[in-house]
């Protein structure tokens, strides 16, 4: 007996400039692994436990959401319309003191309901009480890569408690959960304490998440305070020594770009932040030509608004087009790659994920592919990457699990996150004069 049969959907698969449609095949899961990919009809329906009908849908590997604060979700539309630095220090960073680890629970359990609903199938998120994150994870069954963040000025408090989470979650739920050291970025945390957060991944074997080059102006000030940009500290401390995401990097220099090359690092591009906030933009193509791996982000949702990760893509293709004035460059296939396989290795797993091939994790969606915005149906590809929304992910499967079927959410209540979210509305949107949990000053 088989775990799990989906049939009769058109499977996707991604090359980094080619995408092919298996049009009409089954996909067999045993043991949450991808086990067979044939035309439809070679698995008998009655040899499997479960069956998913794929008539119609596409099948394609679940997105992958490679920088996040998930739980940020809880303090959606209450920074708007202002700059980089007044939406630190006058917003979020107050915002964030009044945090109880209550908040980061029910505030989890809400994202991770959205990112499902939206076909994501893996996120890495980088917040606080990441504990409280993770028993929200291994409820919802969803993938997840957890850093728990932490700024210098946390000193070796704030660094011990970092590494224990990621020690006592690393491989949890058969591997589902990974975690990654989570210093905020090269601005908050100083070279010694990013060589101690180097150490500590060392130790652990686990990866670094961290914000870096976030605008061209951090890198500007980084060169006239310490002679190196960002970048070059990450590598001068020994963070790029480990698997790394570096989140964002619309600030990087033709250099920077060679040294993450070296590096292996992975850059985490989330464009609505970016637009919404005038941040300039992640330099896609030059990176993927220089053989960095870039996966789409949404970031938080105080920046975001929301955690679609379809808009990222769409929105990424066509600023990477509009940057470099030509239509022609971004193209669909190189778009779909970024969505799958360039996210899966920015995640840190390239033979694990982003591919629908034996062997891969039974992590995929169904997506609907029937509604009056995608017909007719004369590219598949163009129909993912601009006509398709969020809300037509019918079924999402993690691990040979299915977490939503037809829509409906089968592991969260989102009645009652919502309750629990709408309790605290009146204290979360406190904001204390000068009571800040950091301060914005790159
Ligand atoms: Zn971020």
């Amino acid at each position: 007996m088989h775990d799990l049969l989906i049939r009769d959907c058109h499977v996707l698969r991604c090359e980094p400039s080619e995408t092919t449609v298996l049009r009409h095949h089954d996909l067999v899961v045993d043991r949450g692994l991808i086990s067979a990919v044939s035309p439809t009809g070679t698995t008998r329906p009655e040899d499997c436990e479960e069956v998913v009908e794929g008539r119609g849908m596409v099948a394609m590997p679940g997105l992958v959401d490679t920088h996040a604060h998930v739980p940020m979700v809880i303090f959606r539309g209450l920074a708007e319309d202002v700059s980089l630095e007044t939406w630190f220090n006058e917003y979020m960073w107050p915002l964030e003191s009044n945090l109880r680890e209550d908040d980061v629970y029910w505030g989890m359990q809400l994202g991770l309901a959205e990112l499902i609903e939206g076909g994501v199938t893996a996120v890495a998120d980088h917040y606080f009480f990441m504990d409280r994150a993770a028993e929200a994870v291994r409820e919802a069954g969803i993938r997840a890569g957890l850093g728990w963040a932490v700024f210098g000025s946390g000193g070796k408090q704030g660094l011990e408690r970092s590494a224990r989470f990621a020690a006592e979650w690393n491989g949890q739920e058969d591997g589902r959960i990974t975690t990654w050291m989570a210093p905020h970025a090269p601005y908050t945390c100083d070279d010694d304490f990013l060589r101690q957060t180097a150490r500590e991944a060392d130790r652990l074997g686990v990866g670094i998440h961290i914000h870096a080059a976030e605008t061209i102006a951090q890198t500007e000030a980084s060169v006239a305070r310490h002679g190196r940009t960002p970048i070059q500290v990450l590598e001068q401390t020994g963070v790029l020594d480990h698997r790394c995401i570096v989140a964002h990097g619309c600030g990087v220099t033709e250099d920077d770009i060679g040294i993450l090359a070296r590096s292996g690092a992975g850059v985490a591009c989330a464009p609505k932040t970016y637009l919404k906030l005038a941040m300039g933009t992640t330099p896609v193509l030059a990176l993927r030509r220089a053989g960095v791996p870039v996966g789409l982000a949404t970031d938080g949702a105080v920046s975001n608004n929301t955690l679609d990760v379809w808009e990222s893509m769409r929105l990424m293709a066509m600023v990477q087009k509009d940057r470099a004035g030509a239509p022609e460059s971004m193209t669909l296939a190189e778009t779909l790659h970024v969505a799958t396989r360039g996210s899966a290795a920015v995640y840190g797993a390239p033979d694990k994920l982003g591919h629908l091939a034996p062997g891969f994790a039974a992590d995929l969606i169904l997506v609907d592919i029937g509604g009056a915005h995608c017909q007719p149906l004369h590219s598949i590809p163009a129909t993912l990457v601009y006509a398709t929304r969020a809300s037509d992910v019918q079924t999402v499967i993690v691990a040979g699990r299915v977490l939503m079927r037809d829509r409906r959410l089968l592991t969260l209540d989102k009645r009652e996150i919502v309750r629990r979210v709408s309790d605290a509305m009146e204290r979360l949107q406190r904001r204390v004069p000068d009571k800040r949990i950091q301060l914005y000053e790159p």
